[in-house]
């Protein structure tokens, strides 16, 4: 094992642990991320691009309710459960199920409204600072190493508290820290446990497809709500993302909901009148197809925690939550235990 010291360690190298890392260095904080795959590879690049700041209705709403179980039986819907993953998700769907009642939705709403509202002021001010023209996240990686921010390919696998500091093992790394963010998207719900701050956290996951056309049909993303996707230009492609599955981490990804995508996109396609993509296949190869994990949290759940290796316990929440604001702790909860 290699011995790394660092004053704080962030688990997972998305656009929260990046922008996380990058605000840290800005303060002359010692920073490492511990990220296994190509930084900014996960959910931060499958996604539709948008800073949603008018997102703010959560998923779980009182008409959501009503209508789950034929959402959620109904495979072709937008927001869709693998039936095998029923009896580990069923906790979580119980919770999502309170929290779509009328007034845990209407306080949901007003704290999503309160987190995301000047996320767009906050990312445009970030990219404008690390000269992001383009791809946030790929920007993201390369100020973060332009700014010394030291990066780790390994995978945390456990976080132990010691006096005065905290221990991640991180095979080849054995890493000690005085704090920790944990920043690991989906996968940040076992890690929320092992330092004893468990948030009911499961995942969902998005698709999406990409196509080259001769000239895109759109010059910002478009949302059919009700479909649960977005037309996104993305990088000189067509790229239709989205839609909510319900089914673990470990599952396999479903090319039936890939399918439901693309079949749903022709049928209300904003280039309807261009057969290059509504009908002739020329335009749809070659298309990139992916699947994405993102956090599901039940009720607007902090995503990454800071854990500050002192042992008196005292845990910061740093609320970044989807689509939110990309500093650390901006929204910063104190928990004494
Ligand atoms: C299809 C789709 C469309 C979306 N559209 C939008 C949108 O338009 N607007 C919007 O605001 N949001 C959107 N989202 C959500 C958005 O993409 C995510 O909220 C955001 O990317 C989360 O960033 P993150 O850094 O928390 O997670 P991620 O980008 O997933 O990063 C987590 C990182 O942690 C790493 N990791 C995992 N386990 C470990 C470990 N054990 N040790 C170390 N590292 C680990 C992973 O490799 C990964 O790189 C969408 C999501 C999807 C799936």
């Amino acid at each position: 094992m290699t011995k790394v010291t660092t004053e704080i360690a962030v688990i997972g190298g998305g656009v929260i642990g990046l922008a996380t890392a990058l605000r840290l260095r800005a303060e002359g904080r010692d920073v490492a991320v511990i990220e296994p795959n190509e930084p900014g590879s996960g959910a931060s690049y499958g996604n539709a691009g948008t800073v949603a700041d008018y997102a703010i209705i959560p998923v779980g709403t009182p008409s959501v309710l009503k209508n789950l179980a034929s959402l959620l039986l109904d495979t072709d819907s937008p927001l869709a459960i693998r039936k095998t993953a029923l009896p580990t998700l069923f906790p979580w769907l119980m919770r999502f199920a309170y929290e779509s009642l009328p007034h845990r939705y209407r306080d949901n709403a007003s704290r999503i409204a309160d987190l995301v509202s000047d996320a767009s002021s906050e990312w445009l001010d970030l990219a404008a600072e690390i000269g992001a023209s383009d791809l946030l996240s790929a920007a993201l990686v390369d100020a973060a190493r332009r700014n010394g921010c030291v990066f780790l390919q390994a995978a945390a696998t456990e976080i132990t508290r010691r006096r005065g500091s905290v221990q991640i093992a991180a095979a080849p790394f054995d890493i000690d820290a005085k704090s920790v963010v944990i920043a690991a998207g989906a996968h940040s719900g076992k890690f929320a446990t092992q330092v004893e701050d468990p948030v009911r956290l499961d995942t969902e996951r998005g698709y999406h497809l990409e196509f080259d056309m001769a000239q895109l049909p759109i010059e910002r993303p478009v949302c059919p709500t009700h479909h649960g996707f977005y037309f996104c230009p993305m990088n000189g492609r067509l790229r239709i993302a989205g839609t909510v599955e319900l089914g673990g981490l470990a599952a396999p990804s479903n090319p039936r909901r890939l399918q439901v995508l693309l079949t749903n996109a022709r049928r209300i396609s904003p280039s309807r009148a261009d057969p290059g993509w509504a009908s002739a296949p020329r335009c749809l190869i070659p298309f990139r197809s992916s699947a994405r994990q993102e956090a599901a949290t039940t009720s607007s759940s902090p995503l990454g925690t800071v854990i500050s290796g002192s042992p008196s316990r005292h845990a910061r929440l740093a609320w970044s939550a989807i689509s939110s604001r990309p500093a650390l702790g901006c929204r910063g909860r104190r928990v004494d235990r």
